[in-house]
C-alpha cells in the first residue's frame, strides 16, 4: 500500500492562496508515484483545486459533509455537491468537529454511511483527550469511537476507508505522540478493526495525525503500523509539506 500524506488546511487559505500552493506542490514533487498526496482545502477552494488536480496523481478531500442528500440545511454541503467536484475523500469525526461543533459518534456514523454510499472515501479520525490518556482510558475511547462510527455499516474495507489516529492532545500543540505511543495505539486500532470487520479490516490504512512536522515525520513514518499522515499546521507551509512528502517517499525507497 502506498503511504498517504493528507493535508487538512482547516479554515485557512483563500482560493488564490490555495491554487498557488497546489501549483507549487505540483511543480516541486517530481516523484509522484511513491506517496498518495491528498489536499483537503476549505469548501470554497474545492472547485478551483479540483480543476488543477484533473489528470494529476494528487487527490482531493473535503473537511466535512452533511449526511442528508439534500434539503433545508442552511449552511451545509451535501455529498453529491462534493461528488460533482470530483472529491475523493471526506474527513469525518475530526476532534474539532466533535468538540467545537458537538458532533456525536452517531452523527459521524450517519455521515460515513452517506459518504460510502456515494462511493467517496471517508477518512475517519479517532483519538483520546489528554485526561483520557492520563487516566488509562485510551483504548476504551478508541474502541467506543470505532464502534459508534461503524455500527451497522457494511462494506467497509481497505479500498474505500481510511482511519486517522489523532490524539487530541497532540493536535496543533507541538506535543507529538512518541513513536512508542503511536505504535501502541496503531496496533490496538488495527486489532479492534480486525475484530469488528474481519479480513476486510486488514488493509484499512491507519494514518497518524498530531503535530507532524519536518523533524518528526521521518521517524514517525518508520514507526510500526503507520501508513501515512493527516497533517494540519505543517500542511499549510509549502516547504514543510513538500519536505514531509519527500521524507515519506525516501522512506519507501529505503524499503
Ligand atoms: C489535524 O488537525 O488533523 C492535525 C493533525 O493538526 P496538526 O498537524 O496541526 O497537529
Amino acid at each position: 500500500m502506498k503511504p498517504i500524506v493528507a493535508g487538512n488546511w482547516k479554515m485557512n487559505k483563500t482560493v488564490d492562496e490555495g491554487v498557488s500552493f497546489v501549483n507549487e506542490v505540483k511543480n516541486r514533487i517530481l516523484d509522484k508515484d511513491s506517496a498518495e498526496v491528498i489536499f483537503c482545502p476549505p469548501f470554497t477552494s474545492l472547485f478551483s483545486i479540483a480543476n488543477l488536480l484533473d489528470n494529476s496523481p494528487f487527490y482531493l478531500g473535503a473537511q466535512n459533509v452533511h449526511h442528508e442528500i439534500q434539503g433545508a440545511y442552511t449552511g451545509e454541503v451535501s455529498i453529491q455537491m462534493l461528488k460533482s467536484l470530483s472529491v475523493d475523500y471526506v474527513i469525518l469525526g475530526h476532534s474539532e468537529r466533535r468538540t467545537i461543533f458537538g458532533e456525536s459518534g452517531e452523527f459521524v456514523r450517519d455521515k460515513i454511511n452517506t459518504v460510502l454510499n456515494q462511493g467517496i472515501k471517508p477518512i475517519l479520525c479517532i483519538g483520546e483527550a489528554l485526561d483520557e490518556r492520563r487516566s488509562g482510558q485510551t483504548e476504551k475511547v478508541l474502541q467506543k469511537q470505532l464502534e459508534q462510527s461503524l455500527n451497522g455499516i457494511s462494506g467497509i474495507n481497505g479500498d474505500n476507508f481510511l482511519l486517522a489516529y489523532e490524539p487530541i492532545w497532540a493536535i496543533g500543540t507541538g506535543n507529538t505522540a512518541t513513536e512508542v505511543q503511536v505504535a501502541e495505539a496503531h496496533a490496538k486500532i488495527r486489532s479492534m478493526v480486525g475484530n469488528m470487520l474481519g479480513k476486510n479490516g486488514q488493509n484499512i490504512p491507519i494514518l497518524y495525525g498530531g503535530s507532524v512536522n519536518v523533524d518528526n515525520a521521518g521517524s514517525l513514518i518508520d514507526t510500526n503500523g503507520v501508513d501515512g499522515f493527516l497533517i494540519g499546521g505543517a500542511s499549510l507551509d509549502i516547504e514543510s509539506f513538500c519536505k514531509i512528502i519527500e521524507l515519506v517517499t525516501d522512506n519507501i525507497k529505503r524499503g
